[in-house]
């Protein structure tokens, strides 16, 4: 489907910061955003087994729920050496807590426990990947990927979750030391950098059309 998308469009979450970023994101096009939290859906249980499984069950109960196009995502950090664990548990593994300095101590220790050495042995990836879901059922997916290392310790304390252990292929800091404009590469000039920027690139070129 190659329509342009205008009018209402649900956000798929409940979460008032991935809200906030897709209001950035989607400032320069005709839209009207409204979140699943402002009308009160319920929030589905993420019972997938991928990235895809996981957005496609969001964006399509707030689509069914609401009667507008809906726009969901479902992201993580999936480290090689560890078969792409934690994956579509990346928020689980920080627990109830959000303690995201235990979740990359496990990591890290995880991948001491495998005798992994060396950046070779570090590679990883952040995954992002968006769905549109349109009442009468139909969904289309968007995915973006960011590939790096795993550095120790953590540097940095911008951003949230993983950043600070990530360090994409090509930069010297982490995304938990670079600033967010840099981190999504929205700077005048520079190509989408992280996951979640370059999956809605995808997403804004088929959808939205370049902004007026
Ligand atoms: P969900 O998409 O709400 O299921 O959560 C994805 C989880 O993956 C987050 O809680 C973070 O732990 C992690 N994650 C996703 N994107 C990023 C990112 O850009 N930086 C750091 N951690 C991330």
């Amino acid at each position: 489907m190659t329509d342009r998308l205008t009018g209402r469009l649900v956000i798929a979450t409940h979460n008032a910061g991935k809200l906030a970023e897709f209001r950035d994101l989607t400032a320069p096009y005709q839209l009207d955003l409204v979140s699943a939290g402002e009308l009160e859906l319920p929030e589905p249980e993420e019972t997938g087994m991928s990235f895809e499984e996981n957005a496609a069950l969001k964006a399509l109960a707030a689509a069914r729920a609401s009667g507008h196009n809906a726009l969901a995502d479902d992201s993580g950090l999936c480290v090689e050496a560890l078969g792409g664990e934690p994956g579509i548990y990346s928020a689980r593994w920080a627990g109830s807590d959000r303690n995201f300095a235990r979740a990359m101590r496990n990591v890290d220790e995880l991948l001491s426990t495998k005798g992994v050495t060396g950046e070779a042995g570090r590679r990883a990836y952040f995954v992002a990947v968006l769905c549109l879901a349109h009442p009468d059922g139909s969904t289309e997916l968007f995915r973006g990927e960011v590939h790096g290392t795993l550095v120790w310790p953590p540097r940095g304390n911008k951003g949230f979750g993983y950043d600070p252990m990530f360090r994409p292929d090509g930069y010297h800091e982490t995304f938990g030391e670079m600033p967010a404009e840099a981190k999504h590469g929205w700077t005048s000039g520079s190509e989408a950098l992280s996951h979640r920027a370059r999956a809605f690139k995808l997403f804004a070129e088929r959808k939205l059309g370049l902004p007026g």
